[in-house]
């Protein structure tokens, strides 16, 4: 059992007021809160021992070092990968899709089929049309249904021997939807195919184990789950990291430098050019390290609790629609009022301190199936409380009077 009011007082922004009102965070799909053990280890880092890693004999160039490859250990642990080098850092999700879609640039020629689905986040759509772009691979989407899952027998229908790469997420940012990714990695493995999961909003919600998924390529970002922004993770197999030229040339990728040829480092550092985000690393490894000792069961659990308790309060107001209604989903409320503009809602919400998103949550292919220019969407975390749902409730109420 997880006790929420215990855990609140870990985040020190969760005690603030916005417009005189207490603060109800509900926008973390977008980013989540820092608790103090993150922040102690950023604060521990510039205070302690600040120094570039690696290459360094002294002292606090030793200790950044450890500490920072003590974070991917965690990391590693954390997922499950077998080895520490699978695990390479990057600037978050976005920089580890890129860096794959670039690296298949080498491995895909014209007339070859990768397959995307509707429910993604642009950053994992638009890096592979731009790949399809250099290289002439064709690009299948795997379609949705109303209730916002992937509809699984035209995925079958899709995947042939032509097909070398699928992308999906894990779990939809915009509607929560978990996608049976097992299944859609057994079923690419089948025909060949590799498969690279976005694992960015599974993350906060689920303790992912990339071997017992078998997948091939798994993507996340620190500041989706307690961390700091601007770090983040791309596990790959190492067979498939090794076939993979690097992305990014520079320092700390090299073996050995001569102006007739250079060659690369080893894994993991022939994908980590330049001075990384140590602290960053660092305290990703502080952040996961919290989460695991809350527990991912204590978390799943609650979190549950909060979306059923939500949706249900939610349904009680007249002309209130839910998108998104599969019952594999994780504690997101997307939503709209009957004839009012998202945004209106979004503005007036924040007026009393509550904290949502407004749009179309980077993913313009779901709203472009609902027909919609974007929704309301609540996102719960395992520190926020049926409270704050009643507080959104009366907000949207409230909304509602004065916009209709
Ligand atoms: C947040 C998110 C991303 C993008 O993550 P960045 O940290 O902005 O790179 C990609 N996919 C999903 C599903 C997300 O929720």
């Amino acid at each position: 059992m997880l006790k929420v009011e215990n855990i609140r007082k870990d985040f020190p922004i969760l005690s603030r007021h916005v417009n005189g009102k207490p603060l109800v965070y509900f926008d973390n799909a977008a980013t989540s809160q820092t608790p103090q053990q993150v922040i102690d280890a950023i604060v521990d880092y510039y205070s302690n021992y600040n120094a570039n890693i690696h290459r360094g004999v002294h002292t606090l160039s030793q200790e950044a070092t450890d500490k920072y490859e003590a974070a991917r250990q965690t990391i590693q642990n954390h997922f499950n990968a077998k080895h520490a080098h699978e695990i390479i850092f990057t600037s978050g999700t976005t920089h580890s899709i890129n860096l794959v879609a670039n690296g298949f640039s080498a491995l895909l020629k014209k007339g070859d089929e990768v397959i995307v689905s509707t429910l993604e986040h642009h950053s994992n759509i638009v890096p592979w049309q731009m790949l399809c772009e250099r290289t002439g691979a064709i690009l299948k989407v795997i379609p949705m249904n109303v209730e916002g899952e992937l509809v699984m027998s035209d995925y079958d229908a899709l995947l042939s021997n032509k097909t070398k790469l699928v992308f999906v997420n894990h779990i939809s940012n915009a509607l929560g939807t978990i996608n049976p990714i097992k299944e859609i990695i057994d079923k690419a493995h089948n025909v060949g195919a590799a498969v690279l999961v976005d694992g960015a909003q599974a993350c906060p919600h689920v303790k992912t184990d990339v071997q017992a998924l078998d997948v091939d390529f798994y993507v996340a970002s620190a500041h989706k789950m307690c961390g700091p922004t601007g770090v983040g993770v791309l596990y790959g197999k190492e067979v498939w990291l090794n076939k993979l030229p690097p992305y990014q040339g520079g320092g700390e990728m090299i073996a050995e430098v001569t102006f007739k040829k250079t060659t690369y480092a080893e894994l993991p550092h022939k994908f980590e050019a330049g001075t990384p985000n140590i602290c960053g690393g660092i305290a990703f490894g502080a952040a996961i390290n919290y989460m695991d000792n809350i527990g991912f069961d204590a978390i799943a659990s609650y979190e549950n609790e909060l979306l059923d308790y939500g949706t249900q309060k939610l349904l009680e107001i007249e002309g209130l629609k839910i998108y998104g209604t599969s019952k594999h989903k994780t504690s997101v409320i997307s939503f709209n009022l009957e004839g009012i503009h998202p945004y209106d809602v979004g503005t007036i919400l924040d007026k009393m301190g509550i904290a949502v998103r407004t749009g179309h949550h980077c993913a313009q292919p779901i709203m472009d199936f609902y027909k919609i220019p974007g929704t309301i969407r609540a996102s719960f975390a395992f520190y926020n409380t049926k409270t704050e749902i009643d507080a959104l409730v009366e907000g949207v109420k409230k909304a509602k009077m004065m916009l209709s």
